[in-house]
């Protein structure tokens, strides 16, 4: 196992070493080759220059003696070449020993005379056109090089070399440091989720990174730790809240129950009806929980049939007067006319969600507010909003009320109620593709908003 530091560190030297390798192969074959061009040239007029010379020094002299060019020797034998002048019938003049330049070669050690294979270039020696003699020059390689020439081959080798190594340590440098920028925020993003797993939801990940792939992990895990942040809280309302709701009801039996066993309360039908009431308030949570789960499970059929919601809205509407009246509550029922207000639906489950949302409007409104019921089409769909200035709903406790047993304060506690209502409108509202929505500011009034997609024969 590597970090990924480690393993992108390799990754980046290795691929660096195979470049600097192939690069340093390719400038020393092209600079071997280069110079060696370079050198063949050189040779080449320095041959050129051998046979002007002997041809200038026979056309002053006019034939050919043992001191002819004798000058040359020394340049040739320094140059580790091999001159022998003969004249027009081939019949040598003078000559210089091979083996002598052979002995200087191994004294010197150079290197590069590399065959060390004798061989001879003859040239012709023409004074007006007529050949009058011929220079036999031979050597040990095909290229001589003298020793100013090696070192200098040899140091642009080392130069590539060393050009080579300081590039690996510039490369290694660069490599830490961007293999950091890929491990450092991968390291955050890890240390964070090991402390959610811990339950540390207030752990957020801020890492630095301009790569839009770590920006999104942490982006994700982010919402993640929003996501167990929200859920814990739920978990441990859910707990309490359940506690609570089955607690409350058995405690007043309990005390009356005990009450009268004890002669303390008389047992009268006034009291019995009291207890039977809170024995059914008791029985409706438990009710209420068991359909829940079936909508959790996905178990509840639905009767589909098409419905005509401005009808559907105005009949449930009628039923709360007598309630709004009691508390001298204001109802407005605004529909927008010129529209077919056509959804399908079960009419049983979506009466089941109006009830609750007009009853919880007429609940949580103080007595002379106003409850405004509308009904609308817009971008293709068909739209209920009830509002109402009643008391309103906390700002923290928004994100909550959908869920299960929420009931916001425990000052709401004293108005009836348990929790459920909302969370079944919006199971109900799921499976007819619908979307409920809450605003609410505290003291001001809350407003639902319920979106249907259009009936398309509507
Ligand atoms: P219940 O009304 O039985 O308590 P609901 O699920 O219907 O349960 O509502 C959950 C909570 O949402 C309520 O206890 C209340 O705190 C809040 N709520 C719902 N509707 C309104 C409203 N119109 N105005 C103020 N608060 C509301």
């Amino acid at each position: 196992m590597y970090t990924i530091s480690r393993k992108l560190s390799i990754l980046f030297i290795a691929c660096t070493i195979s470049a600097i390798l192939l690069v340093t192969l390719f400038v020393n074959l092209t600079v071997t080759n280069k110079f060696n061009d370079y050198m063949v040239d050189i040779q080449n007029k320095r041959y050129q220059r051998i046979v002007t010379y002997l041809e200038d020094v026979y056309k002053r002299e006019g034939k050919w003696t043992e001191n002819t060019g004798i000058e040359l020797m020394h340049e040739a034998y320094m140059g580790n070449y091999c001159l022998t002048l003969m004249d027009q019938h081939k019949k040598p003049v003078w000559g210089m020993d091979p083996n002598a330049i052979n002995k200087q070669l191994n004294m010197n050690s150079m290197p590069v005379q590399e065959t060390g294979v004798y061989t001879t270039k003859s040239f012709e020696i023409k004074v007006n056109s007529r050949i009058v003699g011929y220079v036999d020059i031979g050597q040990y390689s095909t290229i001589l090089l003298t020793e100013e020439d090696v070192n200098f081959k040899g140091s642009i080798n080392k130069s590539i070399v060393a050009s080579g190594i300081l590039t690996l340590i510039i490369i290694s440098g660069f490599s830490l440091y961007f293999s950091k920028q890929f491990s450092d925020p991968i390291k955050e993003v890890a240390k964070t989720s090991v402390n959610l797993s811990r339950g540390n939801y207030e752990t957020k990940s801020s890492i630095k990174s301009n790569l839009i792939e770590l920006k999104d992990l942490q982006k994700s895990v982010n919402v993640l730790a929003g996501k167990l942040k929200y859920q814990d809280i739920l978990r441990k309302r859910l707990v309490s809240d359940i506690s609570h709701e089955i607690r409350t009801p058995l405690h007043v039996l309990q005390n009356n129950l005990e009450a009268m066993i004890d002669g303390v309360f008389p047992v009268t039908t006034e009291k019995l009806l009291y207890l039977n009431e809170e024995v059914i308030r008791f029985g409706k949570l438990i009710n209420n929980l068991n359909i829940l789960k079936e909508f959790e499970a996905e178990s509840t059929k639905l009767k589909y049939e098409t419905i005509f919601l401005d009808e559907f809205i105005t009949e449930i509407s009628k039923d709360f007067n007598l309630d709004a009246d009691k508390k001298n509550i204001m109802v407005d029922l605004n529909i927008q006319q010129n529209h077919k207000y056509l959804v399908t639906g079960d009419k049983d489950k979506l009466k089941q969600v109006f009830i609750n949302l007009f009853s919880n409007s007429l609940k949580f409104t103080e007595p002379k507010g106003r409850v405004l019921i509308k009904l609308y089409e817009n971008d293709n769909k068909i739209t209920v909003e009830i509002s109402d200035n009643g008391i309103g709903i906390k700002q923290e406790d928004l994100p909550f009320i959908f869920e299960r047993l929420y009931r916001g304060d425990m000052s709401r506690h004293q108005i009836e109620g348990n929790g459920i209502g909302l969370t079944i409108a919006k199971n109900i509202l799921q499976l007819h593709n619908a979307s409920i929505e809450v605003e609410s500011k505290e003291g001001k009034g809350t407003k639902f908003t319920i979106c249907f997609p259009k009936n398309e024969t509507s």
